[in-house]
C-alpha cells in the first residue's frame, strides 16, 4: 500500500499486528510504499478502516492506497523459511524461528519470529554481540544490562535468559519497539526486560551495555555509553566494518574505554571494552 510518510510507522505496526511476518518499506519522497505478505487473506477492510482513522489525527495526509495481489503460497512461504535456519551461537545459545521448536540440550533457546526489525541471528554483528555478551555475563551473574538499538529484541532476550537481573532495551524506531515487545512476550521474558526509546530515558548504571548500531553511531555515543557503565562494567559495540575499527576504537579510548576482546566475522567487527 502507498501511504503518507507520517502514517507509515503506525500502519507498519498495524500490518505486523495483523499477522504479516515481514514488511518492506520503500520511501519515495512524498509517500511510503509498504509491502506485506499475509499467509491467508490480507485484512484489507481492517487496514482501510485503520488508515482512514489515522487521517482524523493527520487530516492533511492524502488517503492511503491499498493494493493486493495473490502470491502462490509455496513461493514465498518456503523461500522465506529457508532464510531463517536455526543457529547455535557461542557456547550456550540457540536462535531459532517459531516453526523449529526443538532446542538442543544444554542450550538456551531464543525464539525470533523474523519480522520487520533487524536481529534474526543471521547477521555477523548480532552473532558477535551474542558471543561477547555470553562471555561477559559468564563473569557477571545477575548483571544489569542495557541493549542500545534492540531491533527484534534478540540481545535483550539473550541477556535475560542468560541470567541478567535486570535488562533495559532501547530503540529509536517505534516499529522495532513493538516487534521487540512481541518477541519478549513470546520468549517469556517480558517481566525481566524494560523497553524505552533512548538511553537518556533510562535510569542508573549498567554492568554491561551492548550496542549493535553502526560505526559512526558508536563514535557519537562513545561518551554517553561510557557514562552509563558501572565501575567494572563492559561495553560491547558492533555494526562496524574492519576499516572503521581504528576510528571507533580511538573514539572509545578517548571516552575512557580500553579493548578487552573482539569478534570478527566476514569483515564485521564486534568490540568489547572496559573503563581504563
Ligand atoms: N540489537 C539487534 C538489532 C540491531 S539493528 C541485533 O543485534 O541484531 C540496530 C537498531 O538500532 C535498529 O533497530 C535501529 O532502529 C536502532 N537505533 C539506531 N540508532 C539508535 C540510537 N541512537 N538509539 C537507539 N536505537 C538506535
Amino acid at each position: 500500500m502507498t501511504v503518507a510518510p507520517e502514517l507509515a510507522d503506525s500502519i507498519g505496526s498495524f500490518l505486523v499486528d495483523q499477522g504479516a511476518p515481514g514488511l518492506i518499506s520503500e520511501e519515495d519522497g512524498a509517500s511510503v510504499r509498504l509491502t506485506a505478505h499475509f499467509p491467508g487473506a490480507a485484512p484489507v477492510d481492517a487496514l482501510t478502516r485503520f488508515a482512514e482513522g489515522l487521517r482524523d489525527i493527520f487530516p492533511d495526509a492524502p488517503p492511503a492506497r491499498v493494493e493486493t495481489c495473490a502470491v502462490p503460497e509455496a513461493d514465498w512461504a518456503e523461500n522465506w523459511k529457508d532464510h531463517f535456519p536455526p543457529i547455535a551461537v557461542g557456547e550456550r545459545l540457540f536462535v531459532h524461528p517459531p516453526w523449529i521448536a526443538a532446542v538442543p540440550s544444554g542450550r538456551v533457546g531464543i525464539m525470533i519470529d523474523p519480522g520487520m526489525a533487524f536481529g534474526t541471528g543471521q547477521h555477523p554483528t548480532t552473532r558477535g554481540c551474542l558471543v561477547l555478551l555470553e562471555r561477559a555475563q559468564h563473569s557477571k551473574p545477575g548483571a544489569r544490562v542495557c541493549d542500545v538499538g534492540t531491533g527484534s529484541g534478540i540481545l535483550a532476550i539473550a541477556a535475560a535468559k542468560l541470567g541478567a537481573a535486570e535488562v533495559w532495551a532501547t530503540d529509536i524506531d517505534v516499529v522495532a519497539r513493538a516487534v521487540a515487545e512481541a518477541n519478549l512476550v513470546a520468549n517469556g521474558v517480558a517481566e525481566a526486560v524494560h523497553v524505552g526509546a533512548s538511553l537518556d530515558d533510562i535510569p542508573g548504571q549498567f554492568d554491561i551495555v551492548v550496542a549493535n548500531l553502526l560505526g559512526h553511531l558508536l563514535i557519537e555515543l562513545a561518551a554517553a555509553i561510557t557514562a552509563r557503565l558501572a565501575p567494572r562494567g563492559v561495553a560491547i559495540g558492533s555494526g562496524l566494518r574492519t576499516e572503521e575499527e581504528d576510528a571507533v576504537a580511538a573514539a572509545w579510548r578517548a571516552a575512557g574505554l580500553v579493548p578487552l576482546a573482539r569478534y570478527d566475522e566476514d569483515g564485521w567487527v564486534t568490540l568489547m571494552c572496559q573503563p581504563s
